[in-house]
């Protein structure tokens, strides 16, 4: 792991590669720790010893297993949370904290030309009780985690994006009932402060959060309700039998009447059912050093998230408790993870919203892995071996994962109230599945291709 301290840190125009590194200057390095893990503790302070027998087994701790595991423990069953590395070292504490109401990945004309009206419709209601869901789970738990309405502001880069977005929003609203309003390119000041894009959407509901204090608030009710949570224990197979299944780990088997799988971008080794149907999408994030707070307040007036209308989409926000401006955006690029060189191209999407950044330090810089699936759909059920699942968020999983995490427990509980829209849709591989993760730079390159020159 890298520490900022330890490392000269560079300006966005070096890591864009529009100024050269001084000559003289150590290397340049980002902290490679996520910032949103700032002072919290990650290391298991429970050393428990693996039990021999649970009601059900969660792989995985990100706001899936977590949000799975507390439906459960309320209920009163026993759990044991396994994960492989850091507790919550996955994309739970990684991401961009952007909260749509889970309806945002596909244009409602193309929900309705997939699904039909009446099915697209009971999908985008679905959508915003998922973010509803979540207010209130912060409530009643009192996970005290930054969680505002704060709405987002969807910048377009062509002129025939701010049309197309205008006509979904209509129908976001004729649909689902969803609150939206445009903001043409001469008032967008109000909203943000650049030239760059042609006016924007702005959905008021959406919302953010800090992940790093939501996933760690979690962690304690668990605690606190006593669920076991095992950090550096991977899940290495699970085999099925009479009474229920055997989850093998390096410390000797455990027996649950249930398993939950809820590894998402990271689903890998463990089940050929999943593994055959996530791609590995990495995705990164760059933290700029604290600004003037006077400097962020002008930049981003309406205070709320951002994101633009490109194919490969970057998004952005100001931390919840200092003025440093947080970004991110698909890798893109074919470079190793978590060097300066696989950040720069988030930097020059940076300075080409904020031109005047140039000189401003970054401090992070980190990458996590997103769950793909083939049908851009998020999927949750029970594989063909009985092992419940609830993964494939697709980019846009904070909101989704924490609801499906819910919906997943209530199934193993045998609750009616488990029931979703997505219920009855099929979770789809394709035969090339095993060369999809490597293609996936490949198709990040060309569409910031098309991007550039559409
Ligand atoms: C950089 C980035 C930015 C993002 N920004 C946003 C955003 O702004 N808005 C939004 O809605 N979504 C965003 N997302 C997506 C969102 O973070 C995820 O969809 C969500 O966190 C998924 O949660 P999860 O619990 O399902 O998976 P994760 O949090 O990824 O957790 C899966 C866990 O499973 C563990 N695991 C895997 N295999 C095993 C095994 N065999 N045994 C034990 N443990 C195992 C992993 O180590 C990992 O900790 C972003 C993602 C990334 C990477």
């Amino acid at each position: 792991m890298t520490k900022p301290s330890a490392h000269r840190q560079p300006t966005l125009a070096e890591l864009a590669g529009k100024t050269p590194s001084p000559a003289s200057a150590a290397p340049a390095a980002l902290c490679s720790d996520p910032y949103w893990r700032q002072g919290q503790s990650l290391t298991a302070a429970t050393h428990a010893q693996l039990p021999r027998k649970v009601d059900v087994v969660v792989i995985g701790s990100g706001f899936t297993g977590l949000s799975a595991a507390l439906t459960l423990t309320r209920a009163g069953r026993s759990v044991a949370i396994l994960e492989k590395d850091q507790l919550g070292a996955g994309a739970s504490t990684r991401n961009g904290s952007q909260l749509g109401s889970g309806n945002q990945k596909f244009r409602v004309k193309t929900l309705i030309e997939m699904f039909g009206e009446l099915k697209a419709k009971a999908l985008l209601s679905e959508g915003v009780a998922m973010l509803d869901y979540i207010e209130e789970l912060i409530r009643t738990e009192n996970l005290d985690c930054h969680f505002y309405r704060c709405g987002r502001f969807r910048g377009a880069v062509r002129p025939a994006h701010y049309d197309a977005m205008a006509r979904d929003m209509e129908d976001l609203h004729k649909f689902a009932g969803v609150e939206s309003f445009m903001v043409p390119k001469q008032e967008q000041h109000k909203e943000i402060r650049t030239d760059y894009f042609y006016g924007g959407s702005v959905l008021p509901d959406d919302a953010s959060l800090h992940p790093g204090l939501f996933h760690g608030r979690l962690v304690t009710r668990l605690r606190e309700a006593g669920a076991l949570l095992l950090d550096n224990t991977p899940a290495l197979g699970i085999e099925s039998d009479s009474k229920g299944f055997i989850v093998t780990t390096h410390a000797g088997p455990i027996w649950a009447a249930n398993v939950i799988a809820a590894t998402n971008g990271y689903t890998r080794g463990f089940d050929r059912y999943l593994s055959r149907r996530i791609v590995q999408v990495p995705s990164s994030v760059i933290v700029t050093e604290a600004l003037p707070q006077k400097q962020i307040d002008a930049m981003m007036p309406a205070k709320r998230m951002y994101g633009n209308s490109a194919r490969v989409f970057f998004y952005f926000r100001a931390a919840p408790s200092e003025p440093r401006l947080i970004w991110g955006g698909r890798a893109g690029r074919m470079v190793r993870a978590d060097t300066p060189a696989a950040f720069g191209h988030l930097a020059s999407d940076m300075l080409r919203v904020f031109p005047d950044l140039g000189e401003v330090k970054a401090t992070h810089g980190w990458t996590g892995q997103i769950g793909y699936t083939f049908d851009d759909l998020p999927h949750l059920g029970k594989t063909p071996k009985g092992i419940h699942f609830a993964m494939g968020y697709c980019g846009t999983g904070v909101t989704r994962s924490i609801y499906f995490g819910h919906k997943v427990a209530l199934k193993v509980l045998g609750s009616p109230k488990g029931r979703t829209e997505f219920d009855d849709i099929t979770f789809p591989t394709h035969p090339f599945h095993f060369v999809a993760d490597r293609a996936v730079p490949v198709f990040e390159s060309w569409y910031r291709v098309k991007d550039a020159y559409s």
